[in-house]
């Protein structure tokens, strides 16, 4: 395969209208559509150019608004001083999606997925502009690309790379990275990957994390792997493998486990974890059913992607009440009772909804005790009707508040009240079992 040869002479480097000799650092803003109020909008670009001849690397992040992971690893590549002695030119483009970042969305704000209209075209959608955009200034400018992204919001990627494996300078790229996984994904038309092979340039993918979420093991991977390639291309001083570096698993492809039915996914499995097909991974259980489903991997292998959202979180806003009312608050009678009787409130409505789920009551039983609450009899039966639609949800409240105030007392005396909300509410919406993951950590620190 014959490849571009463009490296770095004297020549200047044209980005946007700025000129950018050998030896100097800009920043460029690139001008994109304004806001419909008028504002502004431009798509930041870090020239980072060596006085000395080398590739031309472009390092692009949040092409996908909501996948913040990469943009942290590009701000942190970019403060490292090793760059001091780049050779060649890095082209860093922390937020390739403005609109997107700014409404934490994955899209822009037609909607559209700017990675499904590479190359793009100068009089196309907004997604089209934009992509045409990225692609004459950053990558028609490059010799290598990288390209940084996480998993969805809810879903977790272990930090993996994924190439096309015909392409042996991107599996060398890929290679350089020192990830654990190594994967051929299959190339999608309008996306980026697609579109820089076919400009003949080796792109090398990088997922890990969750959207808009920092997880610091994938920054960390995303660093130490940017850095590690471009050492590799010989943009930076060269450095030995570490001995302990592992050898990654290379796969052909991956595909999603799907829950066989509604439930709350409790995964007995880890990120990285290797499975053999049928090997149990997690089961599905309900407040209601105590029989659990089992989830069975479909094939042998690594597991490189998860999904964060159960369905037990809920319970944070009673919790929050009971906690105010401990400090003190609500002492003053009338308050008392209205937090009183919200907390009876989502007890009985769970205590309904659990009767009538359960088979324990009828509707018309269940209604009883909604009714109880001082609705009336027709209210009280459509009440029952829309609880149906989503079966244990109301028990959700109490179980919740149930399951942060064991947390609580079970890291009592460890750590401080405050610490433990702060690391709590730091992790997000996640299952009681990982929050006390999480908790465990700290504490061993
Ligand atoms: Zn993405």
């Amino acid at each position: 395969m014959t490849r571009k040869t463009l490296t770095d002479g004297a020549a200047p480097l044209c980005i946007g209208t700025v000129d950018i000799v050998p030896g100097t650092r800009h920043t460029v803003e690139l001008p994109a559509a304004p806001l419909y109020t008028q504002a502004e909008i431009s798509i930041p670009i870090h020239v980072v150019r060596g006085k000395r001849e080398g590739p031309r690397l472009f390092v692009s992040a949040a092409i996908h608004g909501d996948e913040i992971v990469g943009v942290e690893i590009v701000r942190r590549v970019l403060r490292n001083p090793l760059l001091k002695r780049l050779k060649g030119t890095l082209l860093a483009v922390p937020v390739v999606n403005v609109y997107g970042y700014f409404s934490r969305t994955r899209y822009l704000p037609d909607r559209r997925d700017i990675n499904r209209f590479f190359p793009g075209s100068p009089h196309g959608s907004m997604a089209s502009r934009i992509a045409h955009l990225f692609f004459n200034e950053i990558v028609s400018n490059s010799t290598h690309g990288i390209d940084l992204h996480s998993g969805a919001v809810h879903r977790a990627n272990l930090p993996h790379v994924r190439v096309s494996l015909d392409d042996d300078d991107a599996v060398r790229m890929a290679r350089a990275f020192r990830v654990p996984v190594i994967m051929n994904a299959n190339l999608r038309d309008g996306s980026l990957r697609q579109a820089v092979l076919d400009n003949d340039l080796p792109i090398l993918v990088f997922e890990g994390g969750e959207a808009l979420r920092f997880d610091e093991q994938a920054i960390r991977v995303g660093v130490r792997g940017v850095l590690s390639v471009m050492r590799d291309l010989g943009m930076l001083p060269h450095r030995p493998l570490p001995a302990n570096a592992i050898e990654p698993m290379v796969a052909e492809g991956g595909r999603w486990v799907r829950a066989p039915e509604s439930g709350t996914f409790v995964m007995k499995k880890e990120l990285g974890d290797e499975v053999d097909a049928g090997e149990v991974i997690g089961s599905l259980v309900s407040p209601i059913d105590p029989d659990e489903i089992k989830v069975r991997a479909t094939a042998s292998g690594g597991i490189i992607g998860r999904t964060m959202l159960p369905l037990v979180y809920e319970g944070w806003a009673c919790y929050s009440e009971s906690v105010i009312t401990k400090a003190g608050y609500f002492s003053d009678p009338i308050e008392a009772m209205l937090v009183h009787k919200r907390r009876w409130w989502r007890a009985m409505r769970g205590l309904a909804d659990l009767s009538y789920q359960s088979r324990e009551g009828s509707l018309d039983e269940a209604a009883q005790i909604i009714s109880r609450l001082g609705f009336s009899r027709d209210v009280s039966i459509s009440t029952m009707k829309r609880f149906a639609l989503n079966p244990g949800y109301q028990m959700c409240y109490t179980l919740g508040t149930k399951g942060f105030h064991d947390l609580l007392e079970e890291f009592a005396g460890k750590i401080s009240e405050s610490e433990f909300h702060k690391r709590v509410l730091e992790g997000g919406e996640i299952p009681f079992y990982e929050a006390k993951k999480r908790l465990e950590n700290i504490e061993g620190n």
